[in-house]
Order: structure tokens, then C-alpha cells, then sequence
């Protein structure tokens, strides 16, 4: 059996690697010839369950929520760690040489003509044939665009600034502000000195319109580089399998949509995938678990899309004296949503009940039925 995968980012990486420590021969191709560096911050669920030891720039240890004047800090269980993506890609691409595995620089894939996949390449046009075709192309992959629905798209842009002294070490800090992006806009430190100030938009111009307003109010001073892309949300009603392509990463839209985290999904997507190859078990069926927790952050999203600011100021004052949020860890918010209920049923009822007259009046039902 044949596999090619196309995209040499975390998710094409770590599919070839996994599949390669099984003996499946694989061939990557990617478009470029070096990896773009990316500020990232990841959950503890990334140490805890892959076995890879990028640089850890920095650490979070709690998040600080402002909106409407209102401000409410909570500490992590766990700290999220803070790496860039050109560290985390250098060290699958050596894991993977260890592997012998042939990556094709420079390769562009342009279509598929039935088995086999044609691209542009520094010496023209070439094909490959393959058995099984994996799409870890990210938001630009020429497959999924070609698919329905269509991809689901944000904007993201974050650009480096100096640390303000007004601000703790550690702690990041979030601006729910609807008025600037229904999404949110970010703070949070990879070094002693310098952080990283970004914003998510439904586009390039709201986003960076956002981006500049809050520079301006806070006094925020850039020093570094900026950095963007878009990101493809998770869509239920895309199926990740279509003929012998199977989507992971950004192209299947595994993406958390509350905070719109992609690397920690794709990579267990990536996981439930070289399972599938393996066993023979069907490719839908393993990401099941990763769907349900990409459904609930789908649903939570939906809500928050709904929000004014008054209303994340009634949020922030309903959890602020609970250490609720801190229990919760954004890539497993299902399990932990299920276990906090059954562990603290009093302080998860009295929230429950705080919250809700304010969900109904939010037509959370209405959201869930419509699911
Ligand atoms: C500014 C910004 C900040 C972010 N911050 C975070 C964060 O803090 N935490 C987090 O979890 N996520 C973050 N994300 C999202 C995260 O980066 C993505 O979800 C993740 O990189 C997706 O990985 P992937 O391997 O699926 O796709 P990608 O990283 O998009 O990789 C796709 C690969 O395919 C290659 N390719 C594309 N087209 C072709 C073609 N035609 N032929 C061959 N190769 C091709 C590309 O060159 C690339 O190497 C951020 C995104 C942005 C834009």
C-alpha cells in the first residue's frame, strides 16, 4: 500500500511519521522549501500526549477575561506552553528522518486525474500514483476547496510587541469585545520582555481594524514581526473522507471554533486516521470522539457569536468566584464539562442556575434543537 500525503505541516508530518513507525510506506509532498515561523500556545494536552520537545518558550498560567470593565483571572490546572510552529515542525522532520521519509520539496499539488495526483514542480509537471491520498493542506488545499460546504474561514493576525509593564508575568489576558470582532482579541508572553498581541476576525480587514484599535487603546508598542493566515472552522456536515482522500488538520476544519486551535486537533485527528489505516476500521468512526469535542466548541461558539458585551460581563461575574474555568482544559472540554458535573454537582448547579434565565433569554434550546 501507497500513501501519499500532501503538506509537510504538523498534521502531514505526524501522519507520515506514525505511519512509517507502522511500516506503511509513505511519500510527502509540500509546496515550499522551509517552514514559516508562528507563535503558538498550546494546552498541556500536547506534552501530555505526544511525544514531541519543541522549545517551550514560555508559559501560561492563567487567563485574565476583560469586557466591559470587567475583569475576572483564572488560574490553569496545568499551564498552556507557549512554542513556535517552526520549532515543532523541525523536530517532527527529524523524528521523520530517522524514518527515511521522502519528502518532495517544492512539489505543488495542482488536481487529481482518478489515481493519480498531478503537480508543478521546479522541474514542470509530474504524477504520483497512489493507493491512498492524505490532505494535510491546510485552509488552501485545492481538494477541499473543490468539496461542500464550503470551508468555514477566519482571520487571524498577531504581531509582537513589549511586554507592558502594567501586565503580570504569566498571565494572559483576552478582550471579549463585540464591538471590534465577535471572536476575541489576545495577549499572552513569549519571552520576559516581549508578547504576543492578536485578534481573530470573520476577515482581514475587521481583524486588523480590531488589532490597531486596541494597540491604540492599550499603548501597546510593536517590536517584532507580524504574522496572519486564515483558519477553516469545524463544520459537522463536511465528511473527512471522500474516494481514497482523507482530510485532516485545517482541511478537514479541525479547529476548535471558541478559540480557534488547530494544532492539537489536527494532530489527534491525525492519530485517529493512521488507527483507521491500520485496523482497517472506518476513518469516521475514530475521529468520533475528536467530532464531539469540535460539536461542543462549534455550539459554545455559535452562543458567544450572540453576545454583547453586557453579556460577557454577566459571564465573567457569574464564574469569577469559581475556579470552574480553570478545571477546564480546552482540548478535552467535554470529558471535564461531564466530570465536573459529576465531581462538584453543588458548585455546577449553582451555575447552572445563575446562568440560566440568561441562556434562555440567549435561545440556547433554540441552538441546540436546531442541532
Ligand atoms: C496567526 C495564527 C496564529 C495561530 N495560533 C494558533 C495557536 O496559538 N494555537 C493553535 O492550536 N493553532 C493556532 N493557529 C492555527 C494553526 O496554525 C493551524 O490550525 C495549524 O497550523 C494547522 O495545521 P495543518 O498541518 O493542518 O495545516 P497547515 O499548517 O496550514 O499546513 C498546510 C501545509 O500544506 C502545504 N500546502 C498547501 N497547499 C499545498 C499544495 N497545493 N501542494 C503541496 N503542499 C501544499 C502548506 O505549504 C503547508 O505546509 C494559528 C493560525 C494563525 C494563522
Amino acid at each position: 500500500m501507497r500513501i501519499l500525503i500532501l503538506g509537510a505541516s504538523s498534521s502531514g508530518l505526524y501522519t507520515a511519521l506514525k505511519l512509517a513507525q507502522r511500516e506503511v510506506k509513505v511519500l510527502l509532498c509540500e509546496k515550499e522549501s522551509s517552514f514559516e515561523g508562528r507563535r503558538l500556545i498550546l494546552t498541556s494536552y500536547f506534552l501530555e500526549h505526544f511525544p514531541l520537545r519543541p522549545k517551550v518558550l514560555y508559559e501560561v498560567k492563567g487567563y485574565r477575561f476583560v469586557a466591559a470593565k470587567t475583569e475576572g483571572i483564572f488560574y490553569l490546572k496545568k499551564p498552556d506552553v507557549v512554542l513556535d510552529r517552526k520549532d515543532l515542525l523541525f523536530e517532527l522532520l527529524k523524528e521523520c528522518e530517522k524514518y527515511r521519509i521522502s519528502i518532495l520539496w517544492g512539489w505543488k499539488f495542482e488536481r487529481m486525474d482518478s489515481q493519480r495526483a498531478l503537480f508543478l514542480t521546479p522541474q514542470g509537471p509530474k504524477e504520483i500514483e497512489a493507493d491512498y491520498i492524505v490532505d494535510a493542506m491546510g485552509v488552501k488545499s485545492p481538494l477541499r476547496k473543490a468539496l461542500d460546504p464550503a470551508p468555514n474561514l477566519v482571520f487571524l493576525k498577531q504581531a509582537q510587541i513589549i511586554w507592558p509593564s502594567s501586565f503580570k508575568d504569566g498571565l494572559s489576558t483576552i478582550w471579549l469585545r463585540p464591538d471590534l470582532t465577535p471572536y476575541f482579541l489576545w495577549l499572552f508572553q513569549d519571552s520576559p520582555k516581549t508578547g504576543i498581541f492578536g485578534v481573530i476576525g470573520e476577515n482581514k480587514e475587521q481583524a486588523e481594524k480590531a488589532l490597531f484599535q486596541l494597540a491604540q487603546e492599550e499603548g501597546f508598542e510593536l517590536c517584532g514581526r507580524t504574522e496572519e493566515g486564515w483558519v477553516s472552522l469545524f463544520q459537522s456536515k463536511f465528511l473527512p473522507k471522500h474516494r481514497n482522500v482523507f482530510f485532516i488538520g485545517d482541511s478537514a476544519g479541525h479547529v476548535k471554533s471558541t478559540t480557534v486551535g488547530g494544532v492539537v486537533s489536527g494532530l489527534r485527528g491525525t492519530k485517529a486516521l493512521v488507527e483507521s489505516i491500520q485496523s482497517g476500521r472506518d476513518y469516521f468512526k475514530n475521529l468520533l470522539p475528536l467530532r464531539r469535542e469540535l460539536m461542543i466548541h462549534h455550539l459554545l461558539r455559535e452562543l458567544l457569536n450572540t453576545f454583547n458585551e453586557d453579556d460577557y460581563r454577566q459571564l465573567i461575574t457569574a464564574l469569577k468566584d469559581s475556579s470552574y474555568l480553570g478545571r477546564l482544559c480546552r482540548d478535552t472540554l467535554f470529558p471535564d464539562l461531564f466530570f465536573s458535573l459529576v465531581k462538584s454537582p453543588i458548585p455546577s448547579f449553582k451555575l447552572f442556575v445563575h446562568l440560566l434565565p440568561w441562556l434562555m433569554k440567549k435561545g440556547i434550546w433554540k441552538l441546540l434543537l436546531k442541532r
